[in-house]
């Protein structure tokens, strides 16, 4: 989900592209590599690692000769980092080469077909698939093959390509992945981000869903499917390079709210194929997973969190008990756990020592552990028994939000695939479940298009001392990570309770002013959130609850109020944690806080 460059021009490519790749490593990336045209072939260079790597062998790019070319800095999806596997990407006789940013949800069939036909391939990437594909069926025609294969491909992607036959184009095409082209003198540019060419030039045409570019030395065509010309219109980019690489937001956190959208997309789409929720990656057998008499959940901070709405939500839906465990106190606890518990860890580094030990023990005791990773080939993915990748992309703010919201999604899959192994799902249900994963994206979408309300609301209350989320089941658990996200970027003290727990402690902290954020959209237990509202209004709180459209009665209990689009129960929390992350975020800026790099955090914890 990483970089992408490319450059046709008549100076050399390839220390460009290495420049380029340097400008966009702030996305994180796992392997870089280039591709140019020496006027004989297509030379690929590429390695695992970092860019230096890749510096070292090219001699910062200049002993690659070529005044065409294609660059790549991978963030492995499929296929762990490694060389074989980083970009660009070669067809089997070297006519064609690919870089790809994104995901090819439906590469395995595709694949299959090749392999019957003889194609053979070299690494383990969903990517591979289109540059052999565009080898099996060129007719002569670069432009023609290229609309043919990518009218075959289901998912996420830009691509650079080049063809041997074509020496004096490079071909751009994107769908759900972003990619720009840059205008320049003479020459022009690919990239996915801004920063990559913004000491070249300041003029870009930003590629829609779909559009394919031609791009030659001294012109550009954008054309559709049918080959009909697409006028587009220029854009002048007036951000320095700081502001960029957020894509023009202030900070990299609200970039990665934003993109949660599509984190949630990618990782759900791929999974769900013919109306089923397939999870190949569980390499369990529907007997194993229907012997199991226990899950156990074990993580860390936000992780944590997803593991509690995973309890409420698999004891529900799978009728079997589920413990939810912090990683640091699983190891010590003496754990009673044998072949019969699945163990389930989360952890979106894959490298957090305390759940890499936790594992570690779990799997010790003879449990199946389940990794839900963000990061391919780290630690946790290559030691678990099975792994499911959450493809949230690079997160670089040190508060998750994006890769939360990945792993919430992945939990729902769980919840839905055992459900149905185990018979607890109606075929019913099972269609609402598979249709709420469709729509899941725009819901959240048009959660934050609420942004400016949600900003008001913070405006009144920033300069809070302590603010306190409540909520039942679900809402319980989502309003722990709530007030996490509060505490981690604004520092204002926040606690989190099971609503109807307060009044046997905690309500004695309750004074005038003090800010309630109460959480109200599990409808079964609205009626008694809002008796717990009342309790905590009578003694002088003010309110800010989050509720399902439709609870209009909620204007009679407080003034502010966010309102999430409905769906099915255990989808919820995707919905209603976004506005606590919008809270949590607009506060920390009227205060003025470090918002990606809050004091005293990391972004991954590899001590115990
Ligand atoms: N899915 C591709 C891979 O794993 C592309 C990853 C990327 O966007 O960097 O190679």
């Amino acid at each position: 989900m990483c970089g992408i460059v490319g450059y046709i021009g008549y100076e050399q490519a390839a220390p460009f592209l290495i420049g380029g790749l340097e400008k966009l490593q702030y996305r994180g990336y796992d392997s870089a590599g280039v591709c140019t045209n020496d006027g004989e072939k297509l030379i690929v260079k590429k390695e695992q690692g970092k860019l230096k790597e890749l510096k070292a062998m090219t001699d910062d790019g200049n002993n690659v000769k070529g005044t065409v070319g294609i660059g790549h800095t991978r963030w492995a999806t499929h296929g762990r980092p490694s060389k074989e596997n980083a970009h660009p990407h070669l067809s089997r006789s070297g006519k064609f080469a690919v870089v790809h940013n994104g995901i090819i949800e439906n590469y395995m069939p595709l694949k299959q077909q090749l392999l019957k036909n003889g194609i053979t391939f070299s690494s383990q990437t969903d990517t591979e698939v289109v540059v052999q594909l565009l080898e099996f069926y060129y007719d002569g025609s670069f432009t023609d093959t290229v609309i043919k294969v990518v009218s075959m491909l289901k998912g996420s992607y830009a691509l650079g390509i080049m063809c041997m036959d074509a020496p004096d184009e490079i071909i751009a095409v994107r769908k759900g992945s972003p990619l720009i082209i840059g205008i320049g003198e003479k020459e022009n540019y690919i990239a996915s981000d801004v920063p990559a060419i913004l000491d070249k030039t300041r003029n870009i045409y930003r590629l829609d869903n779909d559009e394919i570019a031609i791009i030659r030395r001294d012109s550009i065509s954008v054309i559709d499917r049918e080959k009909n010309n697409i006028e587009k219109s220029v854009e002048v980019i007036e951000w320095d390079i700081d502001a960029a690489k957020k894509g023009g937001y202030e900070h990299f956190m609200m970039k990665e709210i934003m993109e949660q959208p599509k984190a949630v997309h990618d990782t759900v789409f791929p999974r769900i194929r013919n109306g089923r929720v397939v999870l190949d990656e569980i390499k369990l057998t529907p007997e194993q997973i229907r012997d199991f008499q226990k899950i156990n959940i074990i993580a860390c901070g936000s992780a944590y969190h997803v593991g509690v709405v995973a309890k409420y939500i698999f004891e529900k839906m799978l009728r079997k008990p589920v413990e939810v465990d912090v990683a640091s106190e699983f190891k010590y606890r003496e754990p009673i756990i044998d072949e019969k518990t699945l163990t389930i860890v989360i952890s979106q580094s894959g490298e957090t020592a305390d759940t890499k030990e936790a594992m570690e023990e779990a799997q010790k005791l003879g449990s199946h552990a389940i990794a839900i990773v963000n990061v391919v080939g780290s630690t946790i993915a290559s030691e678990a028994d099975s792994v499911i990748y959450t493809l949230a992309g690079p997160e670089i703010a040190v508060a998750t939000t994006k890769a939360y919201s990945a792993q919430l999604a992945v939990i729902y899959l769980m919840a839905v695939y055992f459900g149905d192994i185990l018979g607890k799902i109606s075929e019913k249900d099972y269609k609402r479940y598979v249709s709420e994963f469709e729509s899941l994206p725009e819901k959240i979408s048009s959660i934050l298009e609420m942004r400016e309300d949600i900003k008001n609301i913070a405006e009144k209350y920033y300069e809070c001392k302590d603010i306190f989320f409540i909520g039942r089941n679900i809402d319980y658990a989502l309003s722990l990570e709530g007030s996490l996200k509060l505490k981690e970027i604004s520092y204002i003290h926040s606690e989190a309770y099971a609503a109807g727990e307060l009044k046997h402690g905690t309500i004695s902290l309750i004074e005038d002013g003090t800010l309630v954020i109460a959480l109200a959209t599990y409808e079964k237990l609205y009626e008694k959130v809002i008796s717990n509202v009342k309790e905590v209004q009578t003694r002088g709180a003010s309110v800010l609850a989050i509720g399902c459209e439709g609870r209009n009665e909620l204007h009679e209990i407080t003034e502010n109020i966010i309102f999430i689009p409905k769906t099915c129960d255990i989808m919820l929390p995707s919905l209603a944690v976004v506005p606590m992350q919008l809270l949590a975020y607009y506060v920390a800026s009227f205060k003025g806080c470090d918002i990606d790099n809050p004091r005293n955090l990391a972004k991954s914890v590899t001590v115990e």
